[in-house]
């Protein structure tokens, strides 16, 4: 009851108006090709006696073709050396933090890292030191504090989930390599979106796929799938699959749900178009926001927030412009920080310039609105 006179209740909400809210930046979700491709992977496996399901960890009777395939594939879209699957993103951060520091190395982390970021870094037991979002002097400064103890590791997002900007991975790996640490970026938001050859991401976008340590890449979102891989070299793969206890102690995925990652694949290379349609999409959003006055912040890429701060207006925002049949949903603390609670907008690109337009005129419409003194509201879900 507290948390819902604090708008901070969460409830479980079906999918209803237009998706300005999933992470399904390109629209693969319904892809027609992409459910083509998985009729016949069926087809084939009803042909070949090939599994879709292998209900044993990694190390028991879980690997496949299918496994060994797509991690072979993987390195080479991230243009890395190997690649290890993870069940999920949020795994694949906590495999990759516990295995590879423990009390006496050092994490420097972005205050805006995502919750799997934190977690791992939490029950690795390694020193954390927070500096500022995106601050590059303050992450030189922190990396300046001499650390012989242990490694040091600097931690990023490529392309922020909640505020939608871009850390400057060049510049990050020039700290790193000058002061002795190695860099490790989260590219789960910008896979599929950036990178103008392969669509793997801003690690390849930036070109420092050899210049950092490890990658986390989510199939959970322009893939439209589930699960994630950390990619790296050789030798941290191989060091993952003994010592990653998320990796170790969990199920492999089935390889009905690898077929569906690689036919995602072969869509980014087939589709280069989609990426390139999605960051217009973004930038008509910004631009139409910007022209009602409001502060789209550094955001860059699919990710537009809109900052209204306190819980109840944001609640009532998201409410109102489902109302009008736009799925906009609101982002609370802890997700964001306290007097930070934002719609998250993402776009994708199936829309159409008319859908980001008529978004921008509804949201003019509702921000120009007093807001009412009515009761929280129970019913507009969001994180
Ligand atoms: N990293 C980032 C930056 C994320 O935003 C998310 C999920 N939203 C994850 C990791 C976790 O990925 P998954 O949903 O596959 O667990």
């Amino acid at each position: 009851m507290e948390l819902r006179e604090q708008g901070l209740e969460r409830v479980l909400r079906l999918p209803a108006g237009i998706d300005f809210a999933s992470n399904d930046y390109l629209g693969l979700g319904r892809h027609p090709e992409i459910l083509g491709a998985l009729e016949a992977r069926v087809a084939a496996a009803r042909e070949s006696g090939e599994a879709w399901a292998a209900p044993a960890s990694r190390l028991l009777r879980g690997t496949t073709e299918a496994h060994l395939a797509l991690e072979k594939r993987l390195a080479l879209f991230k243009g890395q050396e190997a690649a290890l699957l993870f069940s999920s993103g949020y795994q694949a951060n906590v495999g990759l933090l516990t295995a590879l520091l423990g009390p006496n190395d050092r994490a420097i982390s972005d205050a805006q890292n995502h919750a799997s970021l934190i977690d791992g870094l939490r029950l690795s037991g390694c020193q954390k030191v927070v500096v500022p979002h995106l601050d590059l002097a303050a992450f030189a400064r922190a990396l300046e504090v001499s650390h012989t103890a242990g490694r040091t590791v600097v931690l990023v997002e490529s392309l922020y989930s909640m505020d939608g900007d871009i850390a400057p991975l060049r510049e990050l790996a020039d700290l790193c390599a000058t002061l002795g640490a190695d860099l490790i970026v989260d590219d789960a938001h910008a896979t599929g979106v950036f990178g103008d050859d392969r669509g793997s991401g801003l690690v390849e976008a930036l070109g420092v796929e050899r210049r950092v340590a490890a990658v986390v890449t989510t199939f959970g979102k322009a893939l439209a799938s589930g699960g994630a891989c950390v990619s790296g070299s050789r030798a941290l793969i191989d060091y993952l699959v003994t010592r990653s206890r998320a990796f170790l102690f969990s199920t492999a995925q089935p390889p009905f749900a690898l077929w569906a990652v690689e036919a995602a694949l072969d869509r980014l290379a087939a589709e280069p178009e989609l990426r390139v349609r999605v960051r217009q999409l973004a930038d008509r959003l910004r631009a139409g926001l910007r022209s009602l006055g409001v502060d789209t912040l550094r955001s860059a890429g699919p990710i537009v927030p809109l900052v209204l701060g306190e819980n109840r207006r944001v609640l009532q925002v998201a409410e109102a412009l489902q109302d009008r049949g736009f799925d906009v949903r609101a982002v609370r603390p802890p997700t964001v920080a306290p007097g930070t609670a934002r719609l998250r907008i993402s776009i994708h690109a199936e829309r159409t310039d008319r859908e980001v337009d008529a978004l921008v005129a509804a949201i003019g419409q509702v921000l120009a609105a007093p807001p009412v003194d009515s009761p929280m509201p129970a019913e507009a879900s969001g994180t």
